[in-house]
């Protein structure tokens, strides 16, 4: 129930600031726990995602953005939950890791067309990549999913670079101006909205905006 009340208030926190001239897009991660392992069942990760889609659409939010997914399961059970109890348009956007075989894939082995394929099938109307990777990594994972998708909408939340700890902290390495830099060659992939993800900051976000002229 504190959980209820605390999404349902951030959401419309959000929307009361950003007015009449700004979307909000509610955030919902991964839960961490394992289909896999049979740590829990598919019907306990509904009904989590269910508590959630419901408190971020009660408090105004204007659409539901699935990320960082691993899981192909977990993220389309997310997917039909906020598609099943909200009316809200559903975003899902998976990470992936460059292996060392060259290829993009996620903790669960997962490849960004399969993964994209999967949750569009699910009802997701946008589909993408978020975190893990700064802008120049998003690029060839973009291709991947504009080849099996070529139709849909792409959203690309990248890094500010690759963390590095310095001192026990996350340091990302990419300025704003570096991330704007290689924002239009994400969009030549065919991404079709670009944010940030970690380590990014709102100059970094007004210089995206720059960059790409809309
Ligand atoms: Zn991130």
């Amino acid at each position: 129930m504190g959980v209820r009340v605390d999404l349902r208030a951030a959401a419309a926190l959000s929307r009361q600031a950003a007015g009449d001239d700004a979307l909000v897009i509610a955030s919902v991660g991964p839960t961490g726990i394992l289909l896999l392992l049979g740590d829990v069942t598919g019907e306990q990760l509904y009904d989590a995602f269910k508590v959630q889609v419901e408190a971020l659409a009660a408090g105004g939010a204007d659409a539901i953005c699935i990320e960082t997914m691993q899981d192909i399961e977990e993220a389309q059970i997310a997917v039909r939950a906020a598609r099943e109890n909200t009316a809200l348009p559903v975003l899902c956007t998976f990470s992936f890791e460059l292996t060392v075989k060259g290829e993009y894939r996620t903790m669960m082995g997962v490849g960004p067309a399969e993964a994209a394929q999967a949750v569009h099938a699910a009802g997701a109307a946008v589909v993408g990549t978020n975190c893990g990777n700064g802008m120049e990594r998003m690029i060839p994972i973009v291709r991947e999913i504009r080849a099996a998708l070529p139709d849909v909408p792409i959203l690309v939340h990248a890094n500010a670079g690759l963390p590095r700890l310095v001192g026990g902290v996350d340091v990302f390495s990419d300025s704003p101006e570096d991330m704007a830099r290689l924002a239009p060659a994400v969009v030549a992939a065919g991404a079709t909205i670009v944010g940030g993800c970690c380590g990014t900051t709102p100059a970094h976000i007004a210089a995206i905006r720059r960059a790409l002229g809309r």
